[in-house]
């Protein structure tokens, strides 16, 4: 393939890049920019595989890679259950991370390229620290992000004694590193100060992550995400491919913004969350994720057939979707209900709250699976201000963004972030295994509120006899 094939192409692919995001932002265009990155993903492969700078003698190379990364892809996407699709997540931005440093190491390393100016390699090795800092923060962050999102590192914050400090000591460290590097005339010299700044970034990396309280993940995981598109930018640099610099930046400046967005959500300064490590407050040490928080009063369990009285005699329905939903794949249960209830003249309609589940858009997706209609679909803002107009909210699996502690108690890990006023509906019902907390480690009060009913079990267990009772 010609060098302007190649650019052509890419050009190709950065347009569908970004008719791919545009699409990405609407349920109702979602596949169909899915199906816009794919083929441009696509075309960039082979425009990148059979372009200008690769020998014929790499091509084996590549595809050889090509299969044992496609096919380890291929395995995992078959075997991820829909409940570990965040881990993954975090776990393929954690590779990106990866790849910007090896990548920033072989390009140091490799003496082929020969510069014409000083200053035009000085640029290059600015690329690199550069580079190889953003992979390492990426790395080691997602990787933590990976074990806080699966169970396998608790969500409590990890509150190191001086953290600010600690952070500024490492960034000033990091600087001088990096005039040390910049300064030396060779190879050998030059990686004491670039492996030295790696540990300092990786460090940096778990303790940014470590120190966020469960609640607050949802931010960190956005601004992984963004991470990777820089370190993803980065990685064009040091290889002066055009491709992956835009990609990377669209990438990095999305995850920008949906961190942005994120924190507005939850109420939270972005900056306060990656420095302060948020969401550490007494209640989250008692456990979060697993947790069970002490119980705090009395609680009115109901039935699944009562559950179904009340909907039946309901004018408006409002469906509060949470995390337990995914975990019991109940979503196209509720659609069924929702398709009985909406057929009987009920007015029923779903409240998502921006952090619900475990993955930015993760109610959305799988609502949108089940084929629940888009223009039933509300967002929390939408709909909080029609609570005291419902007669029953159903809170299916969701625990934290329906409580109100968040509104009541200071001192608790989720005190200012915005939750779905469920509790101002004639009657709530909860539907969840037991009494345990959520993600945050938080009791919820809302269990023990006069009007509030608990259908103990497995969502789609309940739904299921909920649905029996609604057909009967
Ligand atoms: P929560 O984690 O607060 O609560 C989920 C509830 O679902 C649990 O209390 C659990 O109770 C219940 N549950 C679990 N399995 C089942 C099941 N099979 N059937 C019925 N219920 C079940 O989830 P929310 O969606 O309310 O809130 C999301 C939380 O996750 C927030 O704290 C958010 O900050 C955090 N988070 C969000 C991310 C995002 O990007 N959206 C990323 C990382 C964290 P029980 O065990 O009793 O059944």
């Amino acid at each position: 393939m010609t060098s302007s094939l190649a650019t052509v192409s890419y050009i190709g692919a950065t347009i569908l890049f970004i008719l791919s995001l545009g699409g990405l932002a609407n349920p109702e265009t979602a596949r169909r920019g899915n199906l816009f990155g794919i083929i441009g993903m696509a075309i960039a492969v082979c425009a990148t595989i059979l372009g200008p700078r690769v020998t014929p003698a790499g091509i084996p190379w590549i595809i050889g890679a090509l299969a044992v990364g496609g096919g380890i892809g291929l395995f995992a996407a078959k075997k991820v259950q829909m409940t570990q699709m965040p881990e993954l997540v975090a776990l393929m931005h954690s590779l990106v991370g990866l790849a910007a440093c090896l990548v920033g190491f072989a390009s140091y390393v490799d003496t082929s390229t020969v510069f014409p100016t000083p200053a035009e390699k000085a640029i290059h090795e600015v690329e690199i620290y550069v580079g190889i800092l953003i992979g390492a923060i990426t790395f080691a962050g997602s990787l933590i992000a990976f074990g806080k999102l699966s169970g396998k590192i608790g969500g409590k914050p990890l509150l190191l004694p001086g953290r600010h400090l600690l952070n500024l000591a490492g960034l000033l460290a990091v600087i001088w590193f990096g005039s040390e590097f910049l300064h030396v005339h060779d190879i050998q010299a030059g990686m004491t100060p670039l492996v030295i700044m790696t540990a300092i970034a990786l460090l940096f990396g778990v303790h940014m992550v470590m120190a966020i309280g469960g609640a607050d993940m949802p931010v960190v995981v956005s601004m992984l995400n963004s991470y990777s598109g820089w370190a993803a930018a980065a990685t064009g640099f040091m290889l002066g491919n055009d491709l992956l610099i835009v990609v990377g930046a669209l990438v990095g400046s999305s995850g920008a913004i949906l961190s942005y967005i994120m924190c507005r959500a939850m109420n939270r300064n972005f900056v306060s969350v990656i420095a302060g490590g948020f969401g550490g407050g007494a209640p989250a040490a008692k456990g979060a994720a697993a947790g069970a928080a002490e119980p705090a009063g009395e609680v009115t369990p109901i039935s699944a057939v009562e559950t179904a009285e009340l909907l039946r005699e309901a004018k408006s329905v409002v469906i509060v979707p949470g995390y337990g939903m995914a975990v019991a794949q109940a979503q196209h249960v509720v659609c069924e209900i929702t398709k009985i209830l909406r057929d009987k003249g009920v007015k029923v309609r779903f409240g998502i709250h921006p952090v619900a589940g475990r993955m930015p858009g993760h109610m959305n997706v799988l609502l949108a699976e089940a084929r629940v209609p888009y223009d039933i679909v509300f967002e929390m803002d939408e709909v909080n201000a029609d609570f005291p107009d419902t007669d029953v909210t159903m809170v299916i699996g969701a625990n934290d963004i329906v409580n109100p502690a968040a509104q009541d108690d200071p001192s608790c890990p989720i005190a200012g972030m915005p939750v779905l006023e469920v509790w101002k509906a004639k009657t709530s019902i909860v539907m969840k295994r037991s009494m345990a907390s959520g993600y945050a480690g938080v009791d919820n009060p809302l269990f023990y509120k006069e009007n509030n009913r608990m259908l103990f079990g497995d969502a789609k267990k309940m739904l299921d006899e909920v649905l029996g009772a609604l057909n009967a």
